[in-house]
């Protein structure tokens, strides 16, 4: 079966995972949700949307009558997931949520279980876990080509302009860098490792109170102790450009991507030399593997539910802590 899915949320993420969208073999875009109706007639067409799939926030919980829609993707500001992913959940229909899937842990935790409760997929934007050069990366550590992997440094920034935009409002964004690309180096330092962080450090710095007002972090460096003897040294930052890259080391061999999650093309290379995998749009990728997962229980070799997306939060939240009490943070994942 083709995985029927209406966007919630026009934004201009939301867009390019529509436009994405059209490539996929096994997922569709078939309903829009959006407050702005202007937007929902322009997607009819550009998208080839049926009028009696379109809804606004106030009246998309008809969805459940619906049954032309499997799955609603929800992508809009951090802090409306959760509301959105509940109304889904009990409308009947699968969710997926962008990253950060809510901006606290606890309110992750009531989503999944929430979804668990309605007995609907719970799933997150993780795109990366579909790209072919990170899998060749898991692949060879987990080979042990690597050997014993001791060290990953994660690099996640860009210079964030417009000071009105939602991801500097707190009560959208739920937190500043860390939330929107810190959470980059916390899921990939997760991934490169290949195990759960058992404690946390972490420091923060604000150049500029006026743009980064209270409860926007603009830069946070942060490490992560692994079981095995691995640490993870991170820099997330909303104040400076060229910052998007993975360095994974272990007492055989390495693997450096750069850009290591951006969308793309990635690149690297490892001891071995080029990683030559080819670039695919990841939203494309994502969202048939999305559906291979739903419809065939085909798991990704790195899961994007939402208890994935817990263990993100619970990381980011002791990163918090860590910074207002100056301690180590214990983590239990
Ligand atoms: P955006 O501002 O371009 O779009 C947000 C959309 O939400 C807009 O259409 C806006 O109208 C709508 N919206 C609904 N209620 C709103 C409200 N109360 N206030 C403000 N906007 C409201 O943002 P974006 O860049 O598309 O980001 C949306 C989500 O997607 C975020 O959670 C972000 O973290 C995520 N995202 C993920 C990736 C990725 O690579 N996975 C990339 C970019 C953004």
């Amino acid at each position: 079966p083709i995985l029927r899915v209406a966007i919630l949320g026009l934004g201009s993420y939301g867009t390019r995972v529509a436009d994405a969208m059209q490539s996929c073999k096994k997922a569709k875009l078939v309903g829009a949700i959006s407050g702005t109706p202007s937007k929902l007639t322009a997607w009819q067409s550009k998208y080839g949307i049926p009028e009696k799939n379109c809804y606004n926030y106030e009246t998309y919980d008809a969805i459940k009558n619906n049954p032309d829609i499997d799955a609603v993707y929800i992508i809009t500001p951090n802090a409306l997931h959760k509301e959105a992913a509940m109304r889904v959940a009990k409308a009947g229909k699968h969710v997926i949520s962008e990253k950060p899937m809510s901006i606290n842990a606890k309110d992750a935790q009531e989503m999944v279980d929430a979804c668990k409760k309605a007995g609907v997929k719970l799933l997150v934007g993780y795109r990366m876990h579909y790209e072919p050069k990170t899998l060749e990366v898991i692949r060879m550590r987990n080979a042990g080509e690597f050997g014993k992997v001791l060290f990953f440094q994660g690099l996640s920034g860009f210079i964030i302009g417009d000071p009105t935009q939602w991801r500097l409002n707190k009560a959208l964004s739920g937190g500043g860098a860390m939330m929107d690309i810190g959470i980059y180096s916390v899921n990939g330092a997760r991934y490169m490792i290949g195990e759960e962080p058992i404690w946390v450090t972490a420091q923060e710095v604000k150049t500029n109170p006026e743009k980064f007002k209270e409860g926007i972090d603009e830069t946070i460096t942060f490490q992560l102790g692994f079981p095995g003897g691995a640490v993870a040294s991170c820099l997330s930052t909303y104040s400076l450009n060229n910052l998007d890259k993975f360095f994974l080391d272990g007492d055989k061999g390495f693997a450096e991507m750069q850009p290591s999650t951006g969308y793309g093309p990635i690149q690297g290379h490892t001891h071995k030399g080029e990683l030559t995998q080819p670039h695919i749009t990841h939203q494309t990728l994502q969202m048939d593997g999305m559906s291979e997962l739903i419809f065939e229980g085909i798991q990704p070799v790195v899961p994007v539910d939402g208890e994935e997306a817990v263990k993100d939060l619970k990381i980011i939240d002791a990163i918090f802590e860590a910074i207002k009490t100056g301690k180590k943070v214990a983590l239990k994942l």
